[in-house]
């Protein structure tokens, strides 16, 4: 299975992703967590991308791009991936097209989650992840079952992105519906795009999603 998930920041791509890796046995790319891994470890590109992300502005295509193709050569993407957060401008996503063709290798199926405005907002703004082991949660829609104690790996390291706050979330979401929303129309026209709404129950939108790919080996 070769998926992107589209969507805006705290449409709930990186929690649909998990439930997928889970469900295919297939890795979830996600370039917000490769980029923030590069920032932690004060590499190169690390240092380049740091104060744009803490911005809400986009790291540039060069080396999201780079980073992509490196990790799709990766052993365990050779049944599938789930792209999480890329290709988030047209020129990514002409840069992926290539990429995938120089690999031999075919897109299944481009989900879009459409959430309202208001609800990405309060979602990212209650959002949390274990350090431990990057299962994500929520203080309102998603809390632990033991409180301060990860459900997946039982450590206490909680996290919250520095960039989850309100006023970068603004720029964030005007950066995704400048560059990023042109991509619907782009993957539209290729006949590979399903919208799922995303505004409903965690496991409600995982099932939808579901149907959507059971269609495609039906
Ligand atoms: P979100 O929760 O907004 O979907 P991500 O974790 O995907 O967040 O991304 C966090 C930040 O990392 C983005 O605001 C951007 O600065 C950077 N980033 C992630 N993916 C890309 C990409 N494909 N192109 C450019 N910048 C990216
Ligand atoms: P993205 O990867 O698209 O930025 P996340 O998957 O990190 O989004 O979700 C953003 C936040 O919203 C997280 O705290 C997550 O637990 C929560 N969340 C995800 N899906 C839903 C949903 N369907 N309803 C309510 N909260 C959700
Ligand atoms: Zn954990």
């Amino acid at each position: 299975m070769r998926l992107i998930l589209l969507g805006p920041p705290g449409a709930g791509k990186g929690t649909q992703a998990k439930l997928l890796v889970d469900k295919y046995n297939i890795p979830q790319l996600s370039t917000g967590d490769m980029l923030r891994g590069a920032v932690a470890a004060q590499t190169e590109v690390g240092k380049k991308a740091k104060a744009v992300m803490d911005a809400g502005k986009l790291v540039s295509d060069e080396i999201v791009n780079a980073i992509v193709s490196e990790r799709l050569d990766g052993k365990d993407c050779a049944n599938g991936f789930i792209l999480d957060g890329f290709p988030r401008t047209l020129q990514q996503a002409d840069s992926l097209a290539v990429m995938l063709k120089e690999k031999g290798i075919e897109l299944d199926r481009v989900v879009e989650l459409e959430v309202d405005d208001e609800a990405l907002v309060e979602r990212v703004s209650g959002r949390f992840t274990c350090g431990s082991c990057g299962e994500g949660y929520h203080d309102k829609f998603k809390q632990p079952e033991q409180k301060d104690i990860c459900d997946r790996c039982g450590k206490s390291d909680f996290k919250r992105r520095p960039d989850d706050n309100a006023e970068t979330m603004r720029t964030r979401l005007l950066t995704y519906y400048k560059e990023t929303s042109p991509l619907l129309g782009y993957y539209y026209a290729k006949g590979e795009l399903t919208a799922v709404n995303g505004m409903g129950d965690i496991d409600e939108i995982a099932t939808e999603i579901q149907n959507v790919l059971n269609e495609l080996t039906s």
